[in-house]
């Protein structure tokens, strides 16, 4: 087991800001840690990377505990802080050799030019770090998360501040690294946690509302599914109700339909089948795929 989280709370003051938060992350696995801002998420991350002690409940990183062994769960995560804080008047190679000095790395030239390879920043490796775009400081966060190779690596909110290119790019360089590593990636965009991760963990107010694989949560958070159907001619809506499986109905113009359903099986031949018997002609009948920001947001809000 990557990552070992039992019945975690974390109490800043007065606020609850994790409330008996437990879950596993397994060897391997790229896990996505959704929820909207406030919910938790740094504060989780905090915590695994022994950077932040909980309130109480118990966190292991590769079998270490955060508490009492927390140099050992520092040598094996990764971590790139939100806001990925670099020193803006260092040398991209001289801020990753000066990394590598604080995990005691010996002869770390080459571990350095393989991090500015894998990372791209082959071009760049030579500028200060403030004159690189929002991008390539991405980059050098991810290398600076990855110079002690370690097992696990911890990402808050990589991606944020993006633009749309840099965001394909980062996001394809975290799937090449998670080939070889346990990731948990925190984010607040859908797209993301669907184009990368295997898992989804979702958080609200500091506790667990979903923890599933990606197509498990878009399937089961709502028993609900959505048909678009269009007749030939008008048709009732008291007619389509008599429908065996149909539970609700909307009209949506020119004979066009949204029929919902709670039967796990697909309705579909069902609904085809009443058309026949009716005299009517099936135009269209679509089955409408559930969003994962649809599924965030009735899970969260
Ligand atoms: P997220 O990363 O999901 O946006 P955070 O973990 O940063 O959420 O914050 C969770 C909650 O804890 C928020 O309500 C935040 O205001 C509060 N919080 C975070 N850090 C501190 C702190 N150092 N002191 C007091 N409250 C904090
Ligand atoms: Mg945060």
């Amino acid at each position: 087991m990557s990552i070992e989280i039992t019945d975690v709370t974390k109490i800043y003051g007065s606020q609850k800001a994790l409330d008996s938060v437990s879950f596993r992350i397994d060897q391997g696995e790229i896990v996505g840690f959704l929820g909207p801002n406030g919910a938790g998420k740094s504060t989780m991350m905090k915590i695994i990377t022994s950077f932040l002690p909980q309130t109480s409940g118990q966190v292991s990183v590769c079998g270490n505990d955060v508490l009492l062994e927390s140099m050992e769960v520092r040598r094996n995560v990764g971590y790139l802080p939100e806001n990925n804080p670099l020193y803006y008047d260092m040398y991209v190679k001289e801020y990753l050799s000066f990394v590598a000095g604080m995990y005691k790395m010996k002869n770390s030239g080459p571990r350095v030019d393989e991090m500015i390879g894998l990372t791209g920043l082959v071009k760049e490796y030579k500028k200060k770090i403030g004159a690189l775009s929002k991008g390539y400081k991405q980059r050098v966060g991810l290398a600076q998360a990855l110079i002690h190779d370690p097992k696990v690596l911890i990402l808050d909110e990589p991606t944020s501040g993006l633009d749309p290119n840099q965001l394909v790019e980062i996001r394809a360089l975290i799937t090449e690294i998670g080939k070889e590593k346990t990731v948990m990636l925190s984010t607040h965009i859908m797209q993301e946690v669907e184009s990368v991760c295997d898992r989804i963990i979702i958080i609200k107010e500091g506790k667990i509302v979903a923890d599933d694989g990606v197509d498990e949560i878009k399937k089961g958070a709502k028993e609900l599914r959505t048909i678009l159907v269009e007749f030939d001619k008008s048709i009732s809506v008291e007619d389509l109700l008599k429908i065996n499986g149909v539970d609700d109905t909307k009209d949506i113009g020119d004979n066009k339909w949204l029929v919902s359903t709670r039967e796990t099986e697909d309705i579909r031949p069902v609904i085809f089948q009443f058309a026949v018997d009716n005299g009517l002609s099936v135009l269209t009948m679509n089955e409408q795929k559930q969003s994962l920001e649809d599924v965030f947001k009735e899970l969260t809000s």
